[in-house]
């Protein structure tokens, strides 16, 4: 049988850290988790012998009949503690719509705090109804961690989503709804998808507009990542540019300067293209944008350059002061980029 709730421990690193207790030696502290599970053996046997109870629990199981104790239920619960306020002798409870043994082991928690694993896996959806109804936030918080770390799966996932509504759990229904999303084709064509649509549409609608507000989430999530991309691969050319221009790299050398014959590994990813392109545009007979690609591309990088270029009277990288001069005379750039 397993102890209820404990604190996720993500939810307990965000918490001040509590004062530390006195250190209990080992013996002490077998004692007492010895003493612990006496108790809650003692619990347990109040609820299985059901001595001196006092009220009568039925379920759809109209032959079985589940007792209890008014004030251990009361006391657990406002819910039966409403009840109960009306009557002081037997009393009677009606719980319809949740299987029998969901319903023992939601009595059984309240004296305990205790649950089997089977019973919880197997009445997770009962118990999580039963616990919001009648008010045992303990119980209900356990249920949820269960669903959220072990229990959700795609046949379940639109049932939980549903309950998670009814229920007032709405980091469940984040957590649903996140996990409809990944799986939407599956999930979409399970039964509890179906019996939803039957009963309620309008919650089909709102999952398919969430599916296409992620699609575009993610769309335009792609779009910046290739807007960086790209944005990262200029910078690197045009830092290029101005090292193979000012110092020299592989194949060629800066104006006016021998290049070395024995160069450092250039840390240049963009270097080696860019040193073919550059040697193509200073070779090529063409050399009219618009007619030779390889060339045009050369001009808008250098076009590009010259719009970042600091010091244009100093500046190594052909062109430079030429485009920045028509620039400043037109106003306008020398060559316009296809992209802008
Ligand atoms: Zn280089
Ligand atoms: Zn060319
Ligand atoms: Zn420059």
């Amino acid at each position: 049988m397993k102890n209820s709730y404990n604190p996720s421990p993500q939810i307990a690193t965000n918490i001040e850290p509590a004062s530390r207790p006195l250190p209990l030696n080992k013996t002490t502290f077998v004692q007492r988790n010895s003493r612990v599970f006496q108790a809650r053996e003692s619990w347990d046997r109040l609820f299985d012998e059901a001595y001196r109870a006092d009220v009568e629990i039925h379920t759809d199981s109209h032959d079985v009949v589940i007792y209890g104790h008014a004030s251990i239920l009361g006391f657990a619960s406002p819910v039966f503690r409403s009840m109960f306020k009306k009557s002081r002798t037997k009393h009677q409870v009606l719980i319809h719509g949740v299987p029998l043994e969901a319903v023992r082991t939601f009595i059984r928690f309240l004296y305990s705090s205790c649950y089997e694993e089977e019973q919880i896996e197997e009445h997770i959806l009962s118990l999580l109804v039963l616990s919001h109804a009648f008010v045992v936030p303990q119980l209900k918080r356990e249920c949820e961690y269960q669903i959220e770390h072990r229990l959700l799966n795609v046949d379940n996932v639109v049932d939980v989503f549903q309950l998670s509504l009814l229920c007032d759990a709405p980091r469940l229904g984040i957590i649903c709804n996140r996990f409809i999303l990944k799986c939407f084709d599956a999930a979409s064509t399970s039964a509890g998808w179906k019996a939803m649509r039957a009963s309620h549409p309008h919650l089909e609608k709102k999952l398919i507009v969430s599916l296409k507000n992620e699609n575009n989430r993610r769309k335009e999530m792609m779009r910046k990542l290739t807007d960086r991309k790209v944005y990262l691969e200029l910078y690197e050319a045009m830092e290029a540019l101005v090292h193979i221009c000012r110092d020299g790299c592989r194949t060629i050398g800066p104006q006016g300067k021998v290049l070395k014959e024995e160069q450092e590994p250039c840390r240049y990813e963009a270097c080696k293209g860019l040193e073919s392109l550059l040697r193509h545009y200073f070779g090529c007979k063409l050399r009219v944008p618009g007619d030779c690609t390889h060339c045009k591309k050369m001009w808008q990088l250098l076009e590009l350059h010259s719009r970042i270029c600091t010091d244009s009277n100093v500046c190594r990288v052909p062109s430079c002061r030429k485009i920045m001069r028509a620039k400043s005379i037109t106003g306008a750039p020398y060559f316009t980029l296809a992209s802008s």
